[in-house]
C-alpha cells in the first residue's frame, strides 16, 4: 500500500458538482474580482471566528500578502525591525523582507514549539514595530501573553500580527486564533486548514479603520475610483471564483478538522511506546491540527526514519528543513543581531530532528493503521540506542 503525504485532488474532488456549478455561474456574471462572493466569503468568515463581536475579514490574494498587508496597515517602514520565529515557512520571513523590514528571530518553546515569552524582550529594541507570531501547525503562540509583555514593557506602540496560515479553528481559552492580536493573517493555500483550489488569503483586524485601510491598500492604494492616497498600494486581491470556492468549503471545515483531530488521537495513543515526541499544546490551546509533526531521537534517527517509511510506500515531509536565520536569504540580518547558530538550540534541535506523518482530511483508516504498522517496524529494526 502506498500512502501519500497528502491527496489534495481526492479532497476537492468530493465536492465536484458544487464547484463547477460556482464556476459555471461566474463565468456569465462577469464580476470576476471583488464582487459579492469575496464579500460573502469574508463576512460568514469573521462572523464564525467571532459571532458576538464579529471583526472585519479583507481577502487578498495569499499568506504572505495578508502578513505584508497587515505590517503595511500598521505603517511599518523600510528599516523598521518585526520579530518572529526561525521554525516557521519561508514566506513569514519572506513578507517582512518584501517591504524592507528587517526580520529578527525569537526562540521557540521547547515543548509548544511557539514563541517563547521568556525570551522575547530581548528581541525587541526602539526599532520594534510589530511581532509575527506563527501558529506552527495548529498550536497557538500565547498572544493574550504576548500583549500583556508589550503592555508591561510600555510597548503597545508593537503590533502583534498573528500568523494564522496554519491555525485555522484553532482556539485559545475560548477566543479564536487570528482574532486576539491586532491583525490575524490566514492562508488559503490548497493544502491548509480551508484551502482555495489556487492561491487566496486574509487579514482579519478588529478596527474600522484598519480595515479601510487594507481594503485601500489592497486595490493599488486607491481610496476612491482612481484616487490613491498611498504610495504603498499593492494589487492583492482575493477572486470571485476562489471565493466562491472557498464559501463552499467553509462550513464543511469543523468536520475536516474534527476528523484530523480523530486521527491525531489515534497516532498518539498508537505511538505512545515508541520514542516520538509530539509537540504539546500551549495552556489553554485547543488545537485543529494541520500538520503532525512529531520529534525522533536525534537527527540521524530521523534521516533513517523517513528512508525507512518511503522504502515501504509512507510519504513524509520535513516542516521546516533548514530553519529562517540559516536560510541563505536571511542569514545576513540574523548575523546582524548576532543571531547565530548557538543562539537559537530549540529552533536548530527541532530542524535536525522533526518529520510530518500524513495528517489529511482524506486520510483513511487502512491507511493510518499501515503507517501505524510501518513505524513499529521501523523501531523493532532500529531500536533506540
Ligand atoms: C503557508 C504559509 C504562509 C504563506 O501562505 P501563502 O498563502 O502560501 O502565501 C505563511 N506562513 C505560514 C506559517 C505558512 O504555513
Amino acid at each position: 500500500m502506498k500512502v501519500p503525504f497528502f491527496n489534495v485532488g481526492a479532497w476537492n474532488q468530493q465536492l465536484e458538482q458544487q464547484l463547477l456549478a460556482a464556476f459555471r455561474e461566474i463565468i456569465g456574471s462577469g464580476t470576476y474580482i471583488l464582487g459579492e462572493r469575496l464579500q460573502a466569503f469574508e463576512t460568514e468568515l469573521a462572523h464564525m471566528l467571532d459571532n458576538r463581536r464579529p471583526g472585519y475579514m479583507i481577502g487578498c490574494n495569499s499568506g504572505t500578502d495578508a502578513i505584508r498587508l497587515a505590517l503595511l496597515a500598521h505603517g511599518v517602514k523600510p528599516g523598521d525591525e518585526v520579530v518572529t520565529v526561525a521554525n516557521s515557512a519561508i514566506p513569514t520571513a519572506a513578507a517582512i523582507c518584501s517591504i524592507g523590514a528587517i526580520p529578527v528571530f525569537a526562540e521557540v518553546d521547547a515543548v509548544t514549539w511557539m514563541l517563547d515569552c521568556n525570551r522575547l524582550a530581548e528581541r525587541l529594541s526602539p526599532k520594534t514595530k510589530a511581532i509575527v507570531p506563527v501558529h506552527l501547525y495548529g498550536n497557538m503562540a500565547d498572544i493574550p501573553r504576548i500583549r500583556q509583555l508589550l503592555a508591561e514593557l510600555g510597548r503597545s506602540d508593537v503590533a502583534v500580527i498573528e500568523d494564522t496560515a496554519q491555525a485555522h479553528g484553532s482556539i485559545l481559552d475560548g477566543r479564536q486564533a487570528g482574532t486576539i492580536g491586532d491583525f490575524g493573517a490566514f492562508s488559503f493555500y490548497p493544502t491548509k486548514n480551508l484551502g482555495a483550489l489556487g492561491d487566496a488569503g486574509a487579514v482579519y483586524c478588529r478596527s474600522p479603520e484598519q480595515a479601510e485601510r487594507l481594503r485601500q491598500l489592497r486595490h493599488y492604494g486607491q481610496k476612491d475610483r482612481y484616487l490613491a492616497d498611498t504610495a504603498d498600494g499593492l494589487n492583492s486581491r482575493l477572486d470571485e471564483l476562489q471565493a466562491a470556492f472557498l464559501k463552499i468549503k467553509l462550513p464543511l471545515m469543523a468536520k475536516w478538522n474534527l476528523r484530523k483531530t480523530m486521527l491525531m488521537k489515534r497516532y498518539r495513543h498508537e505511538l505512545r511506546d515508541v520514542p516520538v515526541q509530539f509537540q504539546q499544546p500551549t495552556t489553554g490551546c485547543t488545537i485543529a491540527w494541520h500538520l503532525c509533526v512529531v520529534k525522533l531521537p536525534d537527527s540521524e534517527t530521523r534521516d533513517l526514519f523517513r528512508r525507512y517509511l518511503a522504502d515501504n510506500g509512507v510519504e513524509t515531509l520535513i516542516h521546516y528543513p533548514i530553519p529562517l536565520h540559516r536560510q541563505p536569504a536571511f542569514a545576513a540580518y540574523a548575523e546582524r543581531f548576532a543571531i547565530c547558530k548557538k543562539e537559537l538550540p530549540v529552533t536548530e534541535h527541532l530542524a535536525a530532528c522533526i518529520v510530518s506523518l500524513p495528517l489529511n482530511p482524506v486520510l483513511t483508516d487502512a491507511e493510518q493503521t499501515r503507517i501505524i504498522e510501518v513505524i513499529a517496524d521501523f523501531f523493532t529494526h532500529f531500536p533506540k540506542r
